[in-house]
């Protein structure tokens, strides 16, 4: 991959962030470093990222999020507050479970679970 300063601060604003952000948000923090920025150029930038397997898209109520953590995960999202966070539990039971009762072969997975957070519920 041809090294490009403008994709390496959009990759590394979105892996210190931890929060799953938006490319809305994204651009406005790269802006911060580099004011002259197109919000085009970080789109692009973004699109280069997930082809080349270094972010990837989650969709959560039609908004597009864009997430650095690449190890197997799958997200919980809070309807109050509409934090999005990640869970690590492994879910082999499930899926060889699945396999076994429909026959089909699971190539990938991502599960997307809604409730309410943990600082949600105490308020
Ligand atoms: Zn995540």
């Amino acid at each position: 991959m041809r090294y490009s300063i403008q994709r390496e601060l959009v990759l590394q604003r979105i892996l210190s962030a931890k929060i799953h952000p938006t490319a809305e948000w994204i651009f406005n923090e790269v802006k911060k470093e580099k004011s002259n920025i197109s919000f085009g150029t970080v789109y692009r930038n973004l699109t280069q990222l997930i082809d080349r397997g270094l972010i990837r898209l989650i969709q959560f109520n039609g908004i597009a999020h864009y997430d650095g953590n690449m190890n197997p995960h799958n997200h919980f999202i809070c309807n109050e507050c509409s934090q999005i966070y990640d869970i690590e539990i492994e879910l082999e039971d499930f899926i060889s479970e699945m396999e076994l009762k429909t026959n089909h072969y699971v190539s990938s997975y991502h599960i997307k679970v809604r409730g309410t957070c943990r600082k949600c519920k105490v308020n």
